[in-house]
């Protein structure tokens, strides 16, 4: 089954949306498959956010990560990481629509709560640098009442 790698970003940790932002993907029926609340020095935010190192933002991106704790979880399900990023919306909440998280809580691009993997590849590759031991296997009881 598909996974991806969701960051509840220090911003959405220290607005206490942790709640609603699990509950949105708990809601929607994708499961739940690793979840640790960290604080990652600059290296590691660097690596993580490595494609956009040439871009100006850059350097207060990284600031930004590392400026308190953040939620990294893994979550699965049917075309999560597709899904994922419809329930999160557009990068600049300018343009993400009300209902999406960022529609519903963020204002600023260099604000916007969360992180999800833009792909299945991307996906593989944050879930690993995240994640080095992998996800938690466990198998929800309510699979057959997710799918068909
Ligand atoms: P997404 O998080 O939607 O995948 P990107 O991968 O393009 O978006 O960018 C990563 C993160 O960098 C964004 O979520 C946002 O926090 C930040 N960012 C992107 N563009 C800008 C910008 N123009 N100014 C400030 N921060 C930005
Ligand atoms: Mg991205």
């Amino acid at each position: 089954m598909e996974q991806t790698f969701i960051m509840i970003k220090p911003d959405g940790v220290q607005r206490g949306l942790v709640g609603e932002i699990i509950g949105r993907f708990e809601k929607k029926g994708f499961s739940l498959k690793g979840l640790k609340l960290i604080n990652v020095d600059r290296a590691f935010a660097e690596k993580h956010y490595a494609d956009l190192s040439a871009k100006p933002f850059f350097n207060g991106l990284v600031e930004y990560i590392i400026s308190g704790p953040v939620v990294a979880m893994i979550w699965e399900g049917k075309n999560v990481v597709v899904t994922g990023r419809k329930i999160i919306g557009a990068t600049n909440p300018s343009d993400s629509a009300p209902g999406t998280i960022r529609g519903d809580y963020a204002i600023d691009i260099g604000r916007n709560v969360i992180h999800g993997s833009d792909s299945v590849e991307s996906a593989r590759k944050e879930i690993g640098l995240w994640f080095p031991d992998g996800a938690v296997p466990w198998r929800s009881n309510l699979e057959p009442w997710i799918y068909e």
